[in-house]
Order: C-alpha cells, then structure tokens, then sequence
C-alpha cells in the first residue's frame, strides 16, 4: 500500500488508483457493507487522512465494476477518476487549497472565483456551491452516480452552506454527499441533522508504524525509531511525513532543543514557527513538561516515552514548585496564542522562563 496523499511526488502515481491508508482499512470495508448514504458527514481530528478516506470512497461511488466494497480501478469510470477528468466527480476546497487533492483537478470542475478579493480563496464561496449544484440538476454524463465532495465543510461562507442545505434537504436520486470536517462542533446543526455522521477512527500504532516502515523517506529507520516518530507527532504517520517535507511543524526537532535547556537555540525555535502555529509549539512544551512533571512523581511519561531517559535526567535537576507554576503559566500563554501579536517574542519568553527551572 502506498499513500498517493502524502506527496504527488510519491512512490506510487496517482495514475494507479488511490490506495486507502491501512489504518482504514477494516474500517472502511464494515462502513460500506452498511451501505452509503446519499449525505455523509465525515469527521474526525485533523492529519489522520480524512480527505484519503473521502476520495476512497467516491472513486468506489463512480465505479461501474465495484468489487467486494472497492472500485475496481481498471473500468472507464476508475481509469477517468484516477486521471481526476471523471465528469460526474465534483470536489469543492477552497481555492487555495486545491493543491491538497492528490491529483491536478479538471479546471472546468472548478468554479474559480469571480471576484479580485484573495482573502476570499480560504473560504468556499456561494458561487462554487450554486454552480456545482444546478449542474447536479441534469443527469450524470455515465448515467450512474454522481458524487459531491466538500472539504472542509466548516471552510463554507454561511450563504454557501445555506445553498447547499436546499440540496441536502432533497438529494437528487444518485447524487452522493460526502462533506468532511476537522471541527464537527463548528457545522451548522440544520447540515449535521441532514447527514450521516462518520467518525473516523484515529491511526493504529501497527498500521501505522507498518505504512512508515514502506517508505522511502523513512524505510532506514528501525521500528523503535519509527514508534518514537510516531508518538512525538501525536500519533499521525501523515504527520512524520510533512514534518520530514517541512510541511509542518517538527515536534522531534523542538524535543531536541527542550532536552537540552541550558543551551537551547533560540533561533532554531523561532524558525519553526515558519511553518507552524505557535499553539502547536506551546502544547508540544506543555506536554513535555507533563511528562517531566510524571517522571519526576515516579511515573512512566505519557507523551514521550522514547525519551524517558532524557526526562529523567532532566526531572532530577527540576524546581518542582517552578515547574507547577510554569504549567500555569503555559495555560494562559495558549489561551493568548489563537491571536498572539509579537509570537517570536512570546515563545521566546516563555522559553526563558523553561530554562530557568532547571537548577545549574
Ligand atoms: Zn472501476
């Protein structure tokens, strides 16, 4: 199995079928034997592989061969899906998200926008909703289903989501939803009570561990290594992947500079915040000094067992009493982090503040 989502420069072309990643495996087969509805609401936490699923499973909608719950990947239709040109497939993203897709998508089944205004490419419009809905009015180019896929559904502007709740209401026979969120809560209640809900389950050590094992970047690595990788970046092999590309944030290289506090690199931390929130980087302190807080008690971390040792050799040189303030401390600092102003400027702070709890 090879994940074409990780990169389009990956091992396997997209041109031989998206492969659905292991840990959905088994899943996915009990999802479908239960039949698919016409609206699907997927949801679940983000970097599990949503999007994969969603594609999976409307490549499986438009084949006219199905075999065993799975598109055949050898008919008109999968042939015409795997080049992203099957005319009854209609992904809606944001603009400037389109490049998530695993494959260039035919430009005529993109409504692009109108207006000059950029800021608007995050969001998913009214008119891409509309379009894309009249022409659902018609019948299929095959004759057979057509599938709608929104991603995410919360990137909908409030008249988008309002547009597509008429279609919701009345589905057109052989027209299938699947709308994927990151942030169920954030849905309109009028859009999730016309969906099935799907919640997506977590990756799977094994499955997972197994995935990375096969590759490239990363087939070197012992499966000790790998198990590391893996639960510093909170247990999503999607993850290790980006952070590997740069893509992410690189929770291993910030565990590096947080073992070491009497010489972290300030600079270094400062970069990663070139590509990730500064939320990220303070949950991943706030977690380590969890476990620090654990291993100093006599308990097993939680976060970062490969690093226990490194823990312990720190928790044995820690002020307590600080370390209990600073974990406060870190509390507030997140709260403030959504819309931080000076994010440089407040990370490095707080990480004076870490160095300081250790005794020299
Ligand atoms: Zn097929």
């Amino acid at each position: 199995m090879t994940a074409v989502l990780a990169s389009k420069k990956g091992e396997q072309t997209y041109e031989q079928g998206l492969d659905l990643y292991p840990w959905f495996e088994e899943f996915y087969q009990n999802f479908v034997d239960t039949g698919v509805p016409n609206s699907l609401l997927i949801y679940g936490e983000k970097d599990i592989g949503k999007l994969n699923f969603a594609l999976y499973l409307a490549n499986y909608l438009l084949c006219e061969n199905k075999k065993n719950g799975n598109p055949c990947f050898e008919c008109q239709a999968c042939k015409w899906y795997s080049m992203a040109n099957h005319p009854d497939f209609f992904p809606i993203l944001p603009e400037d998200s389109y490049d998530l897709l695993p494959f260039t998508v035919n430009p005529e089944n993109i409504v692009s926008s109108s207006s000059e205004d950029k800021k608007q490419s995050k969001y998913i419009r009214i008119d891409q909703v509309r379009d894309i809905l009249s022409v659902n009015e018609l019948s299929s180019y095959r004759g057979g289903m057509r599938v709608i896929l929104i991603y995410p559904v919360e990137a909908m502007r409030i008249e988008a989501a309002n547009c597509l709740l008429k279609s919701l209401e009345e589905p057109a026979p052989n027209v299938f939803y699947i709308l994927v969120s990151h942030r169920l809560e954030s849905i309109l209640p009028t859009i999730r009570s016309r969906c099935r809900l799907l919640a997506l389950p977590k990756p799977s050590q094994d499955a997972s561990i197994d995935w990375m094992a096969k590759h490239s970047q990363l087939s070197n690595q012992s499966r000790v290594q790998l198990e590391a990788k893996f639960l510093e970046m909170e247990r999503s092999p999607l993850k290790v992947l980006q952070a590997l590309e740069g893509k992410t944030f690189n929770s291993s290289q910030m565990l590096d500079e947080l073992s070491n506090p009497s010489g972290i690199d300030h600079t270094k931390c400062v970069e990663l915040l070139s590509n990730a929130e500064l939320a990220d980087i303070l949950r991943c302190l706030q977690k380590w000094c969890i476990d620090l807080y654990m291993v100093y008690s006599g308990i097993l971390p939680r976060y970062f067992p490969s690093r226990v040792d490194v823990l312990r050799q720190k928790a044995n040189n820690i002020d307590i009493i600080g370390l209990n303030q600073f974990l406060k401390i870190l509390i507030q600092e997140l709260k403030l982090s959504s819309h931080p102003l000076f994010p440089k400027v407040q990370l490095e702070s707080v990480l004076s503040k870490y160095a300081q709890l250790f005794k020299s």
